[in-house]
């Protein structure tokens, strides 16, 4: 299972990004708080929200995600 961690940064539009372990726009280890591993970064977004209640999956990731989904197809 892939490993999640969330931005303990606060983004401009005032979210919390939680990020796949290996993303491109992962942020500065020092800066992240790690989750642990989950099936779906969903999952892995409800775990931050314990901790930052604005939380919400990195729009790269979940895009990824989604392409993939879509070759597979
Ligand atoms: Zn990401």
């Amino acid at each position: 299972m892939p490993r999640y961690y969330v931005n303990m940064l606060m983004q401009p539009d005032g979210l919390h990004e939680v990020h796949k372990a290996g993303c491109d726009r992962f942020p500065n280890f020092e800066d992240v708080l790690p989750l642990g591993e989950f099936t779906d970064i969903e999952y892995a977004v409800r775990e931050a929200a314990k901790t930052f209640p604005q939380s919400a999956p990195c729009k790269h990731c979940s895009r990824v995600g989604v392409l993939s989904k879509t070759a597979h197809a």
